[in-house]
This record gives C-alpha cells, sequence and structure tokens, in this order.
C-alpha cells in the first residue's frame, strides 16, 4: 500500500511507515510532517487495523469487494459461479515431552516417574493458534464442481488469486475447506 502526505505547497509525498512520526522531505524543499502510521492509514480510507493479510481480507469481504477478479480461479475464463469456501490459516498444535519422560524415567522408579509425567501432560506447550478467513472463489461450472471435489483443486484456486495466494505466503499449511 502507497502511503502520501500533502505538502502546503499541493505536491504530494510519498512516505514509508519508517517515515510516520518524523519529517519527509518534498520536491520543493519544504519539510513534511508525517503522522502516525494508523492516522495515515485511516486516511488512505483503510481500517487503522487492518494490518495482516487475514484482516485486510476480511475488511475487503465486509465491503463487498471480494471476490477480486470475475475469472475462474482454475481455467481463467469467466466465472459464472461463486464457492465460497473457508481458508484454515493455522492449526492449534499441541506438543509435550511427555514421550522422552516417560523412557528416561521408568529407569529411575515408577512413583518418581509419574510425578513427573503428571506435570508435563498437564502443561502443554501450544503453537499458534486457528485463524480461519471465508472468501468466495469465482470459478466455471465446470471448475466449480472440481473445487468442491478436490482439497488439491481449491489449494490451487488459492494460489492463482493474487490477492489470495499472499495467504500462502504467510502460511504455507494452509488449506481450503469448501462451505457447502
Ligand atoms: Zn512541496
Ligand atoms: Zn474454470
Amino acid at each position: 500500500m502507497d502511503l502520501f502526505v500533502n505538502c502546503e505547497n499541493g505536491h504530494q509525498v510519498k512516505v514509508t511507515a519508517a517515515n510516520c512520526g518524523g519529517n519527509v522531505k518534498c520536491i520543493c524543499g519544504r519539510d513534511v510532517a508525517v503522522p502516525r502510521l494508523s492516522d495515515l492509514r485511516r486516511n488512505a480510507g483503510q481500517s487503522a487495523f487492518a494490518t495482516t493479510t487475514v484482516e485486510r481480507l476480511n475488511a475487503m469481504s465486509r465491503r463487498g469487494e471480494l471476490p477480486p477478479t470475475d475469472n475462474c480461479c482454475l481455467c481463467m475464463s469467466q466465472a459464472t459461479e461463486i464457492v465460497p469456501c473457508i481458508v484454515q490459516c493455522e492449526t492449534t498444535v499441541v506438543s509435550g515431552d511427555g514421550f522422552w519422560k516417560t523412557a528416561c524415567l521408568i529407569a529411575v522408579g515408577p512413583w518418581l516417574a509419574l510425578s513427573w509425567l503428571m506435570t508435563s501432560f498437564s502443561s502443554p506447550v501450544v503453537h499458534g493458534r486457528s485463524t480461519a478467513v471465508r472468501l468466495p472463489f469465482p470459478a466455471c461450472g465446470d471448475c466449480s464442481r472440481k473445487l468442491f471435489k478436490s482439497k488439491l483443486a481449491r489449494k490451487a484456486g488459492l494460489q492463482n488469486i493474487a490477492l489470495y495466494r499472499e495467504l500462502l505466503d504467510e502460511y504455507p499449511d494452509a488449506f481450503v475447506v469448501a462451505e457447502k
């Protein structure tokens, strides 16, 4: 997203997030104050908090801006249908180190092993959290059937829509579920 501030002489100066809260020099030589990033985003008509790809897509969805293309997400012909899908970006993974403790402690003694096991199983480590985003996939008649049937087709569709593909950059293991 490009961000701009207005110079008093009527020029527009392009700024980056790094300029926020400071000053930039305009082509006319004037120093222009740059507001905070959240204010700049609001001025640019974006949600002040839409910072992640998921949040941005959710905001676009609320504004009715999705899908961003009328082309079928698999064969690129004119889409005739919309297949509503849910992209699961992350899943919660719970792990503990119970196995190795078990293996080592059987040798040490059953009572000690038991008490250590209780603590290791009762304090699992949680990595990540589940993030799902609902996205409409444009498709032609043939391809919409493929989307409903095949997980690989849905992932290919996700890859073929530039805006949606950003999710895969962030969450390479994302998978797509078709909503019936
Ligand atoms: Zn200027
Ligand atoms: Zn198609």
